[in-house]
């Protein structure tokens, strides 16, 4: 065991993991924004399981933020997370300012089509431009072997397999499942915002989930269908607002009509303000 570090600048990070990359450890990267759960727990101690040294990024990426979305009440605190990350066995925290990642006149973006039109593509413009970019800057830093996403956030997921692959990222991306709380929320660093009555009324998104996955294992095929009974499910809670509910091919976030191969059933509701997402993904 080593002694846990956190450090701020690029140079340090690089510093780092140059050392021990010259005594021919691997590593194994979990980029994340923080507030830490046993969601990010997993992808580290995953991380900690396949790679000598790992390396967690705690940063709240302001250029995948909308204009009126959550930038500042974004929950932080770094002595919790450096307890989470010590005890899942992260070896360095990167928390950089966002001066360090942005100094002044920024002018170049990774850009992706196909995988990020619809879900969350579709309502938050601006978001997986940021997200890859930052992801992008991140490999570079790091240059870690490994790096490990949550399925809580699918589509993310499968637009950062796409560019690694389409620009050559010498990474490889692991997948982790989704973690979840005992009564089947997803958990998230944005529960946080829910009250005591609208945390009980979130459960309505996983529930409604595993109706149109039975429905799925039941045989039912039509994409539309599946919809419906997951759209019905939602409406039941007083408290949900539907952002989307969409059937699409896990591979290329394209909606299908016909339930085949490897299909990604995602939803996005608000409960109240509160905009949480969850998913499955089935493969036939
Ligand atoms: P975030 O801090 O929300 O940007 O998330 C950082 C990473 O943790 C992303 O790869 C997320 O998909 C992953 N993650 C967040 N919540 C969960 C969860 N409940 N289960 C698994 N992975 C998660």
């Amino acid at each position: 065991m080593i002694q846990m570090r956190v450090v701020k600048t690029i140079k340090e990070v690089r510093d780092q993991v140059s050392a021990w990359k010259n005594e021919g450890l691997s590593i194994g990267f979990v980029p994340t924004m923080g507030y830490l759960h046993e969601g990010h727990q997993s992808l580290i101690r995953k991380s900690a399981e396949q790679n000598d040294r790992t390396v967690v990024s705690v940063f709240v990426n302001p250029i995948q933020f909308g204009p009126n979305e959550d930038l500042e009440a974004y929950p932080r605190d770094l002595e919790r997370d450096k307890a989470a990350v010590e005890e899942a066995g992260g070896d360095l925290i990167f928390h950089p300012e966002p001066s360090e990642m942005y100094p002044g006149h920024f002018t170049s973006f990774i850009d992706t089509t196909e995988t990020t039109e619809l879900l969350c593509g579709a309502v938050r413009p601006i978001h997986f431009r940021g997200v890859c970019t930052v992801v992008g800057k991140l490999f570079n830093i790091v240059l870690p072997d490994r790096a490990y996403f949550g399925q809580k956030d699918a589509q993310q997921l499968a637009t950062i397999r796409r560019f690694v692959r389409d620009l050559n990222f010498p990474v490889e991306v692991i997948a982790c499942p989704i973690v979840r709380e005992s009564d089947g929320l997803a958990k998230s660093s944005r529960n946080t915002y829910l009250s005591p009555v609208e945390r009980q009324a979130a459960t309505i998104l996983s529930k409604s989930l595993m109706k149109g996955k039975e429905a799925i294992e039941n045989g039912e095929r039509d994409a539309k269908k599946v919809i419906d009974i997951i759209t019905a499910s939602l409406q039941s809670e007083p408290l949900a607002r539907i952002d989307y509910v969409e059937v699409v091919d896990f591979e290329n976030i394209q909606r299908v009509e016909r339930i085949a191969g490897e299909t990604l059933v995602a939803i996005a509701v608000y409960i109240g303000k509160t905009r949480l997402i969850d998913n499955f993904v089935i493969k036939l």
